[in-house]
């Protein structure tokens, strides 16, 4: 089941790819359920495997402990806005143990950050051996805004594709798996989220007027994202498309693709570091 989902939602390595063709309503990799349920089984059983999630953080947090192990997990969360990133953040990564996280947002860049090369910020955050990293925004931005605005020339952004493909095998053979998430709301769907931030003065924070500017530049943001997905699709690191109208679809969906990615390092608990029998006998006499 997971693993089928897994294939359903990835971008292509080295074939065409159309964006546009995968329905932001869609829930695919649903199993077949009697009536109309799938909503009620969804956050059911986004319980079940935020359970798993918890106990293998806890499991990749205890071999780095005790190892000396380069394991490491990178949730990387990319959407227009109003896409979902931090309510998926809040369901997906709420489910882990905070102390084994490192969650951060990538912004406009500040001038220090411009003074480097695009990936600085990026080389930074990758969370150390044993935590579990989600980037909200990331590299991606300099490929996705960077593009649409021409906040650099097109050779700049161009240039960009190759160098984040090297930059992800990098982090690859280095121990870090990186889960690209792209969740994928219709433009319809944009315009629901920004009515309720304004009907609800306790979303008023979230609402933001520029992006009513950006949402104007709509099509171009789905160009830039068709190019970034199918030209940084890779077998090390694979870009997945979730539909994401359907909230308990999406964190369905993205929390399967994590235990999906944890399932895949094999990761138990370590054995201890001492004798057990001797401690026991220590214990007894302390
Ligand atoms: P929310 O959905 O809550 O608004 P957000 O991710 O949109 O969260 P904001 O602080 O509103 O957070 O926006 C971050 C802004 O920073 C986005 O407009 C994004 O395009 C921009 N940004 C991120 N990285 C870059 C970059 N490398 N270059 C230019 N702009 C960037
Ligand atoms: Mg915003």
């Amino acid at each position: 089941m997971g693993s089928s989902l897994r294939d359903g939602l990835r971008v292509p390595v080295h074939r065409d790819f159309d964006l546009a063709e995968i329905d932001p309503d869609g829930s695919p990799g649903l199993p077949k359920i009697k009536g109309s349920h799938h909503k009620v089984w969804g956050r059911a059983q986004l319980t079940v495997i935020g359970a798993d999630l918890g106990i293998m953080q806890e499991q990749l947090f205890a071999t780095a402990k005790v190892g000396d192990t380069q394991q490491r997990v990178v949730l990387v969360l990319q959407a227009m806005d109003c896409g979902g990133k931090d309510g998926t953040v809040k369901k997906v990564a709420g489910t882990m143990n905070p102390s084994g996280l490192s969650i951060v947002g990538f912004g406009k860049p500040t001038p220090e950050e411009l003074a480097h090369d695009f990936l600085w910020r990026i080389r930074k955050a990758v969370p150390e051996p044993g935590i579990i990293g989600v980037f909200n925004r990331s590299h991606y931005e300099d490929v996705l805004v960077a593009r649409v605005h021409n906040l650099v020339p097109s050779e700049v952004w161009e240039a960009r594709y190759d160098q984040i493909n090297v930059f992800e095998a990098e982090l690859a053979a280095a121990g870090v798996t990186l889960v690209k998430v792209m969740l994928h709301i219709s433009k319809n769907e944009q315009a629901k989220r920004l009515a309720e931030r304004l009907d609800d003065p306790t979303k008023y924070w979230k609402y933001n007027p520029g992006d009513l500017d950006e949402r104007g530049f709509w099509d171009d943001y789905q160009a830039a994202y068709a190019a970034a997905l199918s030209k940084c699709s890779t077998e090390v690191a694979p870009w997945y498309v979730v539909p994401a109208n359907r909230k308990w679809y999406r964190d369905w969906a993205v929390a399967s693709l994590l235990r999906d990615a944890l399932t895949d390092l094999h990761l138990s608990y370590p054995p201890p570091t001492f004798d057990v029998k001797v401690e026991r006998k220590r214990l007894a006499r302390a």
